[in-house]
């Protein structure tokens, strides 16, 4: 038996706004990751179930390593079809945005969200949700969005509505926000879910293969080449940086997706609690953060990089050139030797 952590109240709400309308547009977060593509797609499998006319727009592309999610060449991309994006926006009953807190992870799709008369259900985990839904679905103590997607369609009394393609979506989400159940994991609730999603047909050896461990040549030397040549380990401060340009990335024919999991990667050096990743793109600084423990990666992507995010993986952006963030980064990082 799953424990009833959504609010009867919500539970309610949601199941009425959704036997009411009939248009249905799913957005998530810029850069869309497992968990964004993994929730939404979830939902839009159960919404097309219950018949609605159901549409999934992300702001930019996502990963190949998750375009084998069925439903997956359905999503509408914001940065490639705006006209489509807009209309259906524009025209939809109900809007249901998943897996961010703050508008400013919609990107440059955030003014035709905005826009928008439609009411608007947030899906989340994340802390402190800004408020712009007229029905709130917070719930940041679960790990991933796509399992309070599946604990709400169970609780609408909808389980027999989760197909098998429904399924893997809700593992893919699982898996990538709990870096393959290592971390944020240890609710045992979370397993009963993975055994229910298994006996659904979803294969999990197989999803965690697609998601983790379907590199290209090109990814998997960019790896090695950033944790080779590219690491700086301050060991002063238990904290490792990355620092990629975008020739560097060039050279290794950087897709959407290749350096994604490389912050991970140093904190598996003993003693190392602080990996910071900061890449160039073409018109700022992306930057991930991630810790181990008490560290807040959060707090610093707040304090120094307009970010957030959760407390162990945090993100954020710079409009100062790589060396000038660097430089921001490695003045501040004595200021945070105490919670080192
Ligand atoms: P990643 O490093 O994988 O891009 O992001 C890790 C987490 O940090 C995401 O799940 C998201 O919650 C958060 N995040 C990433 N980038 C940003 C950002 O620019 N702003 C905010 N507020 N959160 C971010
Ligand atoms: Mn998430």
């Amino acid at each position: 038996m799953i424990s009833k952590i959504i609010a009867e109240d919500i539970v309610s709400r949601v199941r009425e706004a959704i036997n009411i309308k009939e248009k249905i547009v799913l957005v998530s977060h810029v850069s869309p990751d497992g968990d964004a593509i993994g929730s939404s797609l979830a939902l839009y499998h159960y919404l097309r179930e219950l018949g609605k006319m159901v549409s999934v727009i992300m702001p930019n592309g996502f990963p190949t390593s998750l375009a084998w999610m069925q439903g997956a060449e359905d999503i509408v991309l914001y940065s490639k079809q705006k006209n489509t994006a807009d209309r259906l926006l524009q025209t939809a009953d109900l809007i249901i945005a998943l897996d961010f807190n703050a508008l400013k992870r919609l990107d440059k799709m955030e003014q035709a969200f905005l826009n928008s008369s439609a009411p608007k259900i947030l899906i989340d985990h994340h802390l402190h949700p800004e408020d712009f839904a007229q029905i709130l679905v917070s719930y940041p103590q679960i790990s991933s969005t796509a399992e309070l997607v599946f604990r709400l369609i169970c609780r609408m009394g909808h389980f027999d509505k989760i197909s098998k393609a429904g399924a893997e979506c809700v593992l893919a989400g699982m898996l990538t926000d709990t870096g393959g159940f290592s971390y944020n994991s240890n609710s045992p609730e979370t397993y009963i879910i993975v055994a229910e999603l298994i006996k659904l047909g979803a294969d999990k050896d197989d999803i965690y293969r697609r998601v983790f461990n379907t590199y290209s040549l090109d990814k998997l030397k960019l790896n090695a080449f950033s944790i080779y040549r590219k690491m700086t380990v301050f060991p002063e401060y238990k904290t490792a940086v990355i620092v990629l340009t975008m020739k560097e990335l060039e050279r290794f024919n950087y897709q959407i997706g290749d350096v994604e999991g490389i912050v991970n990667v140093p904190l598996s050096i003993d003693g190392i609690v602080f990996s910071v990743l900061m890449r160039e793109d073409t018109d700022k600084v992306k930057i991930s953060l991630r810790s181990q423990g008490n560290f807040s990666a959060k707090k610093v992507a707040e304090d120094l990089f307009n970010g957030g995010g959760h407390f162990n993986a945090a993100g954020g952006e710079s409009y100062d050139s790589l060396q000038t963030t660097l430089k921001k980064l490695k003045t501040a990082l004595p200021n945070y030797t105490e919670y080192l």
